[in-house]
């Protein structure tokens, strides 16, 4: 054992002063993401494996690693860095964010995530210019404790079937009422994290849970003009969570539970959405569509470092007598990752350039937006499959081994992949961008059934 020691050597053309094209960021932006990156490298990397617990899934040394290093990165700023200045965040711009998103999804992708959560919730508050809610949440968000947050999407009857333009949100079963100065919330979530009881987010690094930011429609028949997304506080008197699933990656960095909704009150300005369909451009823009271009560039973060992986390894490892990287067939396969994950990084930066400028791209809820974002996403999402895979095979046995890292690599970006609709989703997603939402054969009678159910 321990015959994998990490190695040292750097790539220039894996750096951030060369990765990074200079047309989407600045010098100081560059500065920041090698803030970023000497950040995971000394906080992070050491602790790759405390954060599921190491191989034995010991839970108190997962989560009181994740506590720790969380709270680490909510010291230097990197949960309130999308937050505006007026609110006492750092108002970064968003491909510095993402740039700093792929630096600490090399060290931890689950913790990039959780990091993520926040910018998401900000996200929402901000495009529905809730100055309110900002301030409400403000002092929470750049004050010395750490929190957490979640987004409640997917429902038992689909995840993906929220995420089709064409459906316009009639299948989803989360319902939210008006009762004078009050929405009244019934349903069931499956799937959110990090979700559950207040206790499991309190610990001597963790102060606690903001909540779930909730996506529910006022009437399903209402289509995109019912939908809305709603904010419950963690302690809501009528929200019950089931035990955390048990799943192949993500383990703790992402407690996911089902949610059930009884009878949930909440004050009618925790609505997040104010305007006439608002929300449906809000659930679709921000939601999912920026939800899956921050997963392009985690999963970027995570093949790069696979990448680091390989590469030491390929550069010790001899093959009858020639170190691995000098063998023709290896160093091809060396140079068909690089290729991959700069492609990946370099169309993430280019789209969320592009989100910058809605005035030359238009906003992030057109199709044409959310087909970019599928796309950067399902490209990097391919990437980590075929990196992940191919360094794995290239490092033989080693690279099936738990002190590889690889397979952890391989265990934890599948989901990111997954989630937010899908790999199949996104390619839909892409050619509705070209010519638009199209309906399956017999798709009116089949919502017809699930209306008449409703
Ligand atoms: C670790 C983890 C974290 C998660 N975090 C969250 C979270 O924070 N919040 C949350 O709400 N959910 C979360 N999820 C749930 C996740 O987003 C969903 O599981 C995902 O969107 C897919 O939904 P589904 O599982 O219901 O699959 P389904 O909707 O049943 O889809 C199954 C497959 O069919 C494909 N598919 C579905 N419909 C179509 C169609 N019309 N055409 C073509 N293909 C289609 C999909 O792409 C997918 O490949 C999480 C899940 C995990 C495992």
């Amino acid at each position: 054992m321990g015959a994998l020691a990490r190695s040292t050597t750097r790539y220039p053309m894996l750096e951030p002063r060369f990765k990074y094209t200079r047309a989407f960021c600045t010098e100081e932006e560059i500065a920041l993401a090698e803030r970023a990156q000497q950040f995971v490298e000394q906080e992070i990397m050491p602790y790759r494996h405390d954060l599921e617990g190491g191989w034995h899934r010991d839970e108190k040394l997962a989560l009181s690693t994740l506590h720790r290093l969380y709270a680490k990165c909510a010291d230097l700023g990197l949960t309130k860095s999308n937050l505006p200045e007026k609110y006492g965040g750092l108002g970064l711009s968003p491909v510095v964010r993402q740039m700093i998103n792929e630096e600490l999804s090399r060290g931890d992708i689950g913790l990039a995530t959780m990091v993520g959560k926040i910018h998401w919730i900000v996200s929402f508050m901000l495009a529905a210019k809730r100055d309110d809610l900002l301030q409400e949440f403000a002092p929470r968000l750049v004050g010395a404790d750490a929190w957490t947050a979640c987004v409640a999407i997917t429902e038992p009857a689909g995840g993906a079937n929220l995420e089709d333009p064409a459906l316009e949100y009639r299948t989803v079963r989360t319902i939210a009422r008006l009762e004078g100065d009050e929405y009244v919330l019934n349903g069931h979530k499956i799937w959110p994290g990090p979700a559950g009881p207040a206790y499991r987010f309190q610990s001597e690094h963790l102060k606690g849970h903001l909540g779930y930011w909730t996506v529910a429609t006022t009437d399903p028949n209402l289509g995109e003009e019912g939908i809305g997304l709603f904010y419950v506080p963690p302690d809501a008197p009528g929200l019950t969570f089931s035990s955390p699933y048990e799943k192949m990656g993500f383990s703790w960095t992402d407690e996911n539970v089902d949610i059930w909704y009884e009878n949930v009150r909440i004050p009618k300005r925790y609505r997040i959405d104010t305007q006439p369909g608002e929300g449906a451009r809000i659930v679709r823009g921000y939601v999912i569509g920026l939800g899956r271009l921050a997963g392009a560039a985690r999963l970027t973060g995570l093949s790069q470092a696979t990448l680091e992986i390989v590469l030491g390894w390929a550069q010790q490892r001899e093959i009858a007598g020639t170190p691995m990287r000098e063998r023709s067939m290896f160093a091809g396969m060396l140079g068909e990752m690089f290729r991959a994950i700069d492609l990946s990084r370099q169309y993430y930066l280019s789209v969320t350039w592009q989100v910058m400028h809605p005035e030359l791209y238009g906003p992030p809820w057109s199709h044409e937006m959310i087909a970019k974002f599928s796309a950067a996403r399902s490209f990097a999402g391919d990437t980590a499959e075929m990196v992940t895979n191919r360094a794995m095979e290239m490092m033989g046995s080693m690279g099936y081994a738990y002190e590889s890292h690889v397979e952890k690599y391989m265990r934890d970006f599948k989901i990111v992949k997954m989630w937010l609709g899908g790999a199949q989703r996104d390619r839909l997603d892409i050619a509705q961008g070209l010519y638009g939402p199209f309906r399956w054969a017999g798709f009116d009678e089949w919502l017809a059934t699930q209306q008449a159910r409703a």
